[in-house]
């Protein structure tokens, strides 16, 4: 049988591999591959969940009661919050609308797999930047990566898969060696997990007042658990904000994300409860990890990074084999979710058993 004629791809686009999801997890193994949040959703969520407008109507298209909502929370207008579904959205809308063919994006490898994928989406050139040796930003190498054609740069704090943050005085220091006009996303998704007390907060301090390139990205997925509804959010200069809801998919929020991201607003104490619990099983996770020997880098995460470099694939698979669903960077490292209390002692028995 002949082949038939499909429609021309553009070139970039057929050689982009699909986005690559976590592996599914059968019913008694943890899924410990996409960094989710191994909580039940809260009552009070699925209540608000349940009384949603009915669902024959279109959403409101740019979530305004939500970003009122969290512009109240962050004391900015509400022309400064973009709301869509999922943060990653966001980065697509911020990198569609600062760079096309010949422009380039700066951002760090190895980070948040999506990136170079969005920079080829929207024709542009990503310029990896390599982490230093302990997982962190190489922000001085970064900032030297810069050129006339650099139109964003994605900065990830804490670093998906490695897990460091970036402190405040390093991203001022950082900000400030680049030009105005190049916009800096900084992607803090899991910045709720976050315990440092150096660490940036893009929010806390406001960092767009003084530099209106910087738009600072927030999702509700992770400490808040709703990463099935997709919904994320972005503050910053209105302008910038403006740019990103023209290259949006119209309508793209619905009204359940809407309404479950309120409701988690308004349960908030509750949700960090659950990410103080998150935080200490990382602690144990991680301190049990390196007392065998691992070389774990400092995470402020939800997600440990196990450097298992050439045997990735096959220490991967013993922990499939053991019901543990992670994530391998073949040839690199391992990332594993903090997930269920029972989870905790399971990965660090079956990492001892890998080490040999
Ligand atoms: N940024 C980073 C660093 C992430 O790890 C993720 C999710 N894995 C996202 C953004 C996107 O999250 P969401 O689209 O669910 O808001």
């Amino acid at each position: 049988m002949t082949e038939p004629i499909l429609p021309r791809i553009r070139p970039e686009i057929a050689a982009l591999a699909p986005y690559r999801q976590g592996k599914q997890a059968g019913p008694d193994a943890f899924k410990l591959s996409s960094n989710e949040n191994p909580f039940e959703p809260l009552p009070s969520v699925l209540e608000a969940l349940q009384a949603t407008t009915p669902i024959n109507r279109y959403p409101d298209a740019t979530a305004t009661r939500l970003r009122e909502r969290l512009g109240e929370r962050y004391g900015v207008g509400v022309d400064q919050v973009h709301v869509a579904s999922g943060s990653v959205a966001i980065l697509y809308q911020l990198v569609q609308a600062a760079a096309s063919v010949g422009d380039e994006i700066v951002y760090a490898w190895r980070s948040f797999e999506a990136y170079p994928g969005l920079v080829l989406v929207a024709g542009a050139t990503g310029v990896p930047v390599p982490l230093t040796g302990d997982g962190r930003h190489d922000l001085d190498a970064m900032a030297d990566a810069v050129t006339d054609r650099t139109r964003a740069i994605i900065v990830c704090t804490p670093n998906n898969p490695t897990g460091p943050i970036i402190t405040s005085d390093e991203f001022e220091a950082f900000v400030n060696r680049v030009p105005q006009d190049v916009l800096i996303i900084l992607d803090e998704a899991y910045t709720e997990f976050v315990t440092a007390p150096d660490a940036v907060d893009g929010l806390d301090e406001r960092v767009f007042d003084k530099h209106p390139n910087v738009v600072v990205l927030r999702t509700f997925s992770k400490a808040y658990g709703l990463a099935g509804l997709r919904v994320g959010y972005a503050i910053g200069h209105a302008k910038v904000l403006d740019a990103a809801r023209s290259t949006g998919i119209p309508l793209s929020v619905t009204s359940a994300a809407e309404v479950a991201a309120i409701a988690s607003l308004d349960a908030e104490a509750e949700l960090l409860e659950r990410v103080a619990a998150i935080v200490d099983r990382r602690t144990a996770l991680a301190e049990g990890l390196r007392a065998q020997g691992w070389d774990v880098p400092d995470t402020q995460s939800n997600f440990v990074w196990l450097p298992t470099g050439t045997r990735t694939d096959e220490i991967a698979e013993a922990f499939r084999a053991a019901d543990i669903i992670v994530r391998p960077f073949s040839g690199d490292g391992i990332r594993i979710s903090v997930g269920e209390e029972e989870s905790i002692e399971k990965v660090i028995r079956v990492a001892a058993e890998t080490r040999g």
